[in-house]
């Protein structure tokens, strides 16, 4: 492999249904700027059946170019046939770093295109930066339950690649205008997939989620039952805001992991975030630290969570919440 030949950045553009998933449009803002940074294309890559009418939205959000491979065969993912079509585009055009979005699909494709293409990939990064002056990828994610940052670079293999979580960066809030978009020729038959989609079931429950979520009411052990979440909901109610809660609440099944916020669950940016009875553990902290105004309440002084918050309010949370949801009522009904 010569190194030199591999340029450019890529970014996986999810779809499922028809419908871009956010992620892809973050990774198009991030992405812009690194590809600026090393003075390379920034190509989205749209897989699917009939998605075409996608691709503005691709270029509009940062891509120089959109790469739209079609067929009837990339309808629905498929581990097979996603991974084929890409390391095939991969091989023939050698792009120099590849980002997928670390959604259920990503983390499933990622991997997959990876060891296909005899590569590295660092999952679920935080941040990321270039080296201009050999176009190396540093990939930065927690390691050891988040107790340190590691930075993780690809040196002697191409394309570099690396998995980002929903929520992580920011989309472009400039409007992209010249981009090209490029109908690529897809090579797959029946026979390359060896699974076969027979239904799409869909959870019968409504998921709120939470990374759009401009207030958020989050509980933790603290908060002591599934019932006193009803508590956090009225809060959450009068706040116009959305309820969440730390993996110790999830795993008590106190509220669904769909609503986890943290390393291992979901990393969100609200304009509030009001952390109920829980202590502020690093991997919790990681997934909320960049919202705008953070409100803990913790009957705990020395509670960690105190050390991020703007606001810190001591004390017991069935007496602060009930108090608050008394205030606000009145504030509002004024
Ligand atoms: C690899 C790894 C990944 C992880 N990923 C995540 C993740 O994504 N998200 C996550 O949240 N955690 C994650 N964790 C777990 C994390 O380390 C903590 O264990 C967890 O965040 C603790 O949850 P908590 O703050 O709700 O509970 P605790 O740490 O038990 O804190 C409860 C808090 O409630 C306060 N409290 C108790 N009663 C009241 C009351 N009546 N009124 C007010 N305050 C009260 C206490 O003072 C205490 O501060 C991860 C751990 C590992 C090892």
């Amino acid at each position: 492999m010569n190194i030199a030949d591999y340029k450019g950045i890529w970014v996986f553009a999810e779809q499922r249904e028809g419908k871009l998933q956010k992620v892809s449009l973050e990774l198009l803002g991030e992405g812009k700027r690194l590809a600026n940074e090393l003075g390379v294309k920034l190509t989205a890559i749209l897989l699917g059946n009939n998605v075409e009418g996608l691709a503005s939205t691709l270029g509009e959000h940062g891509a120089d170019e959109v790469l739209v491979a079609e067929s009837p065969e990339l309808e629905h993912y498929t581990t097979d046939g996603y991974t084929k079509v890409i390391c095939d585009l991969a091989n023939e055009r050698k792009p120099g770093i590849i980002f997928i979005g670390a959604t259920f699909i990503g983390r499933d494709l990622g991997p997959r295109v990876a060891a296909r293409l005899s590569t590295g990939l660092t999952a679920d990064c935080t941040s990321l930066a270039v080296e201009v002056s050999n176009g190396a990828l540093l990939a930065t994610r927690p390691a050891f339950g988040g107790n340190l940052m590691a930075t993780i670079a690809c040196p002697d293999h191409r394309p570099q690649m690396a998995t980002v979580r929903p929520g992580v960066f920011a989309k472009s809030t400039e409007k992209n205008t010249e981009f090209v978009v490029k109908n690529v020729k897809v090579q797959i038959e029946p026979s390359d997939i060896r699974t076969q989609v027979l239904e799409i079931v869909k959870a019968n429950k409504e998921i709120i989620d939470i990374g759009e979520a401009k207030v958020i009411v989050s509980g933790g052990r603290g908060v002591g039952s599934e019932e006193n979440f009803g508590l956090l909901k009225q809060l959450a109610d009068i706040l116009g805001g959305v309820v969440a809660g730390s993996r110790a609440a999830v795993e008590k099944g106190w509220i669904d992991a769909a609503y986890q916020v943290g390393q291992t669950g979901k990393t969100v940016k609200p304009i509030i975030y009001v952390a109920c009875g829980i202590s502020g553990a690093i991997q919790h902290v990681a997934g909320m630290q960049d919202s705008d105004m953070i409100i803990a309440i913790n009957k705990d002084e020395t509670a960690p969570i105190m050390n991020v918050a703007d606001y810190g309010i001591v004390g017991d949370l069935n007496k602060v919440i009930p108090e608050m949801i008394t205030q606000l009522k009145e504030i509002q009904e004024a």
